[in-house]
Parts: C-alpha cells; sequence; structure tokens
C-alpha cells in the first residue's frame, strides 16, 4: 500500500541544507556568535541572549517544508494554518507554491478544497484531532511536522484523560498548540480539559474548587469558561480529579505557580490525602524555551540599556521573552527589521504581553552616549531577520558593518 504518513522527512536534509542556510544565515549574527555573544560597533556594544531564534522544532518544521516541495514536484501542497509565527518564513512558503488553509473565527478548517492527490503539512504545534482525521479520509498525503515536544505533552493529556483526570491546560486557547493538545482527551470517552490562560483565570478555578468565598457561581464558571473546556464539562464533577500541562512556549514559572495554586486548593476542599491520590502535574514547558528564558534571565542580571526582542506578534514565546526583560531594562518587541525607520530613527514595536496590543512608535529611543543593546528573538524567528534589525539599529547610530552582506 503506498505510504500516505510521513512524520521523518524524505532523506533530502542533506541536499537541501546549502539551500535554507542561505536562506535564514546572517553573517553579523555569527559574528557575534563566535565573539562569546558580545561585539562592538562604533559607540554601541551588542550583546545577544546565549539562546535566541529557531528552536528545534522550528528548524525541523521548515526542513521538512523545504523536503516537501522538492519531493512532490507539480503537486498541490497545503499547509494548515502557519508552518510556524513568522510571516517571512511563511512568505517562502508561499513563493515556493504552497498553499495555506486558514481557519474560521471558531478555529474550524474547511478542508474541502483538498483532494485526494494533494499534499497537506501539518505544522509545528500539530492539529486537532478532529482535523487530523478529517485529514486521512480525505486520503491525501500528510507530512506532519509536528515537534516532539509537543507529543511529548498530548501524551501526557491522554494519559490524563485514560485515567479520569482533567487536563488543565495553562495556554492561550485560541493558540493553534493548546487546540490541538486539548483535543488529545478525546482519544478517551469521556476525557475533559479546561484551558486557563493564566494566574488570574487559574484562580476562578481554585476559588471554584476550594469553594471559598466570592467564587464564580456553577453558570457564572460555565459561562466564563464556555469556549475553554471540553463540551459538557461540569465543574462539579469535573474538577475533582485535575493533571495539570501547558502549552509549550509559556512562561516557566507562571506555569509551575499555577499547578501550586490547583494543588493547594484541592487540599484545602479535600485534604492532603485525597489530593495526593487525585492532582497530578508534568512541566511540559519545553526545553527549548526555557534555555530561551534562562538566557535572558542570565541577561538581566546586569541588564542592557536597550532590549530589542525579535517575532511575530502572535508569537507566544516571543511575547513571554519581551514580558520577561521589560521588568529589567527599556524592551521593545518588534516583529521584524521594518519596524525600525533608519531614516527617522524611530521603532515600531508593541509595548504589552497581550498579542493583540496596538503598536506604538517611539522617537529618540536610543541613548546619547555609549550603550548596551541586547538582542534576544522568538524562536519562530530565523537569523537573517535578526540580523538585519541589528544592522538598522547600527545604521541609526552611523555605523556600517562591511560583511559583506545587504543590511535590510
Ligand atoms: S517552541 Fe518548543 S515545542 Fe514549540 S516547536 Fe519549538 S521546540 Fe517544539
Amino acid at each position: 500500500m503506498e505510504q500516505t504518513y510521513f512524520r521523518r522527512g524524505f532523506g533530502l536534509k542533506k541536499e537541501l541544507k546549502p539551500l535554507i542556510d542561505a536562506e535564514y544565515h546572517s553573517a553579523i549574527v555569527e559574528r557575534i556568535r563566535s565573539r562569546g555573544y558580545t561585539d562592538s560597533f562604533g559607540d554601541v556594544t551588542v550583546r545577544l541572549a546565549q539562546e535566541f531564534g529557531f528552536c528545534y522544532g522550528v528548524d525541523r518544521a521548515v526542513d521538512y517544508a523545504y523536503e516537501t516541495v522538492h519531493e512532490f514536484p507539480g503537486k498541490s501542497i497545503w499547509l494548515v494554518g502557519e508552518i510556524i509565527h513568522n510571516p517571512h518564513v511563511n512568505q517562502r512558503m508561499t513563493e515556493m507554491g504552497i498553499s495555506f488553509l486558514y481557519p474560521d473565527r471558531e478555529g474550524v478548517f474547511d478542508f474541502s478544497v483538498v483532494s485526494s492527490d494533494d499534499v497537506v503539512i501539518m505544522p509545528a504545534f500539530g492539529v486537532t484531532l478532529h482535523d487530523f482525521e478529517e485529514l486521512r479520509k480525505v486520503g491525501c498525503v500528510l507530512v506532519d511536522t509536528t515537534c516532539g515536544s509537543v507529543l511529548h505533552v498530548w501524551k501526557r493529556v491522554e494519559n490524563y484523560a485514560r485515567d479520569g483526570f482533567t487536563a488543565v491546560i495553562h495556554g492561550k486557547y485560541t493558540h493553534e498548540e493548546s487546540r490541538a493538545t486539548a483535543s488529545q482527551v478525546n482519544k478517551h470517552e469521556g476525557g475533559k480539559y479546561l484551558i486557563v490562560r493564566d494566574m488570574e483565570e487559574a484562580m476562578l478555578v481554585c476559588d471554584y474548587i476550594a469553594r471559598r468565598p466570592g467564587h464564580l457561581g456553577r453558570q457564572g464558571f460555565l459561562e466564563h469558561f464556555r469556549a475553554k473546556a471540553s463540551e459538557g464539562f461540569d465543574p462539579d464533577v469535573d474538577l475533582a480529579r485535575v493533571g495539570v500541562a501547558n502549552q509549550t512556549t509559556m512562561l516557566a514559572k507562571e506555569s509551575m505557580a499555577i499547578g501550586m495554586k490547583i494543588h493547594e486548593a484541592m487540599r484545602e476542599r479535600h485534604g492532603d490525602d485525597y489530593a495526593k491520590d487525585n492532582y497530578r502535574s508534568f512541566g511540559t514547558i519545553c526545553s527549548a524555551t526555557q534555555e530561551r528564558q534562562d538566557a535572558v534571565a542570565d541577561m538581566m542580571r546586569e541588564p542592557p540599556s536597550v532590549m530589542v526582542v525579535i517575532g511575530g506578534y502572535n508569537s507566544s514565546n516571543t511575547n513571554h521573552l519581551a514580558h520577561l526583560c521589560r521588568q529589567h531594562t527599556r524592551t521593545f518587541h518588534i516583529e521584524d527589521a521594518a519596524c525600525i525607520d533608519v531614516e527617522a530613527a524611530t521603532i515600531r514595536h508593541k509595548p504589552e504581553l497581550n498579542p493583540d496590543a496596538p503598536e506604538i512608535v517611539e522617537e529618540a529611543w536610543l541613548p546619547d552616549g555609549p550603550f548596551e543593546l541586547g538582542i534576544t528573538a522568538g524562536a519562530s524567528t530565523p537569523n537573517n531577520k535578526i540580523g538585519d534589525a541589528l544592522m538598522r539599529v547600527l545604521r541609526i547610530r552611523g555605523v556600517e558593518v562591511d560583511l559583506g552582506v545587504t543590511a535590510g
């Protein structure tokens, strides 16, 4: 029988490496890295976080997309959503002839445009169980780039459902990964999930579990979590046994704190012995996210005067990196180099954690004298985009760097 499901690439990695490297490589980033992550340009000392940019999952997903295009010339190739949250990488996918399938406002995909002759690539964050089954029914070729770290969380959530525990997932219910993760409970009949965005929302759950004064009533609870809970969720029944997991790109500290608060609420309501048997948790922040967060925490021990964080505004891990930096220094989260206007010497950035917060434009954002510029980037930002942004900052300072490359 012809193979229609691939999740290990097509053995073209070596062949395509020079092409992929050429598209995403940055000479200035490599130079700074090779000099111990710090380098001077005129009166600007640039400090690069020791872990930044493309993570292993994104690297792999991008590789597979290139391999797919080479493996199936002449075929219609589709991507379910975005391969990763980076507009430039997605633009390259379009240029290579890949078409995007976008969900409607409720997150529902229409796969009726896909035929059994086509090829469909699933992104690094994975797809929901329902979407996976729908695509299998179409009978097209599926190239699954779901990251191993995401699969690891799925396994946890599936086990919670198998053992009768509700999966409480720290994540954004609109994020593809959280939706896909939550859907794993459906592998077991009666499996339940609840998605909590942050500590504030988690406390609504904790207060309900512990029946603390002022907690939401049953109706209020159901209304608040309507879109964030599995069908038929009953807080009076489904919060009796809880397993905690998280979207892999959340703030590690917050995820841990949320787990502890839920455990505490269960102990308060039912006692220690009960909580011991009916609460489970497992840190599911991926190591790449953790390393990037640790690297900025390290840098913030002696914060640079200005920090530039580069990555999509809808990129969860980038937003969290910027949020961490903001607590220590002037931080500018930019989507890409185009946010820095060399002529006007301005920067357009998103000043808040909320992915939908509006951008603002700032003038006179660089110090007058010599200063330190910190740089990091989210897991879906390629090095060339980091290099472009840096070159623009240096140009504002009148520094031209000759690396044999063109600045963006
Ligand atoms: S951020 Fe982590 S889980 Fe997500 S793709 Fe990268 S390595 Fe995988």
